[in-house]
């Protein structure tokens, strides 16, 4: 649970103290494995060969003012380090290589259970001390840990994560073929499903993405150092925000409904990283935007029991004709839709859902549990023909 903290002008300064010694370890870490990289063409780990290195810095006379902080909060610097370069050789992430954290940006430092607690107005940090929150509503478990940041734009926050004993449903088995969905993530809408409902982003997020826009470019003609700079930085960080809570509202309320109304949801895993190199700015956006959508389902469906099917991007989804199997040499991106030599009229979009949602159905099935697919729903609709075999 992310809760909203209220530290005065000496808790700022101690929580921006330990941001830094933690953007410290991390920065030192990636320039050391980087180098080594280069120079000598090893491998290192974070958390295997630098973070020993913690506590002989932490004897030398030159770092020995990293005593000063949490040491979780160093070794865990090594860790997220790991998870960056974790993610950057992942395919189907869109995270590029490892970069040097500035004292601009996002901060956030880790804190394990023992050392922190929380009551119902504050929590409490090691060698920082209480420090005021707002818990809107109650936590149930034990804590595990607190992670506290501070956002581009200078609001503080503490991520409060407890361990629950609750158990996770059986994953259902006797599927409807009805509550399949397959879901593409398309150019003209943000997301199509095979039963021809298409939906977009919300009018808000469009409307500030170009606000951002125009905000970044107002800060790129800013005088490097200038307090003008500052400011238009600032406006910029604040849009970001405003974005980025826009999007993530709207993504929960779209995994959530997507979730409730089926069984099972088919997606494309996208290769991100190859669209990112050579595609429009907007594009990539959507991209990036598309693998935190699958990470929300992901755990909601994982709640309710359902199944997320993730299929590998299937460059042909929308070229094959989902009737007979047929595929079409080119399908120019401003062809919405097309008739097929089978007679079937194919909208673009739906075409390629309904693809995706028969390579789910097969990847069900191969999974061996005992499926109650009614075959004969599991051709779409508008189908004219029969399936030639
Ligand atoms: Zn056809």
């Amino acid at each position: 649970m992310k809760v909203r903290l209220y530290p005065d002008d000496q808790a700022k300064a101690e929580l921006d103290r330990q941001f830094g010694a933690v953007r410290f370890v991390y920065n030192k870490a990636l320039a050391i494995i980087s180098h080594r990289y280069k120079v000598h063409g090893d491998s290192l780990r974070a958390s295997k060969d630098i973070k020993p290195l913690l506590a002989v810095a932490k004897r030398s006379r030159k770092y020995s003012w990293l005593k000063d902080f949490d040491s979780i909060a160093l070794q865990e610097a090594c860790r997220n380090l790991d998870t960056a370069f974790k993610n950057f050789f992942d395919k189907s992430s869109p995270s590029r290589y490892p970069r040097f954290k500035s004292r601009r940006g996002q901060q956030s430092s880790y804190h394990c259970t023992g050392t922190t607690a929380y009551d119902d107005e504050s929590i409490t940090l090691p060698k920082i001390g209480k420090i005021p929150a707002k818990i809107h509503r109650d936590i149930k478990g034990s804590l595990k840990s607190i992670t506290v940041s501070r956002s581009p734009t200078g609001k503080y926050y503490a991520a409060i994560l407890v361990d629950t004993d609750e158990v996770l449903p059986e994953q259902i088995t006797d599927i409807n073929a009805h509550s399949v969905r397959g879901i593409d993530v398309g150019l003209a809408a943000l997301v199509n499903c095979d039963n021809g409902i298409k939906i977009d982003n919300p009018r808000f997020i469009q409307r500030s993405t170009k606000n951002l826009r125009r905000k970044q470019k107002s800060l790129s003609r800013k005088k490097k150092g200038s307090s003008n700079r500052a400011k238009a930085r600032l406006a910029v960080a604040k849009c970001h925000e405003k974005v980025a809570n826009a999007r993530n509202d709207f993504q929960h309320k779209l995994s959530r409904r997507l979730v409730d109304e089926n069984q099972a949801i088919v997606v494309e895993t996208l290769k991100v990283k190859n669209m990112m190199k050579n595609r429009r700015l907007s594009k990539a956006i959507a991209d990036a935007s598309w693998h935190s959508q699958i990470e929300k389902l992901s755990y909601k469906a994982e709640q309710a029991g359902k199944h997320l099917v993730k299929i590998d991007q299937w460059f042909a989804s929308s070229k094959t004709c989902s009737c007979c199997g047929k595929k079409v040499e080119k399908l120019p991106l401003n062809i919405r839709s097309w008739t097929c030599a089978c007679g079937a009229v194919l909208d673009r979009d739906t075409n390629a859902a309904i693809n995706i949602r028969q390579q789910g159905i097969l990847k069900l099935k191969a999974r061996g549990s005992p499926f109650l697919l009614m075959e004969a729903c599991v051709r779409p609709t508008h189908c004219r023909l029969r399936p030639e075999k």
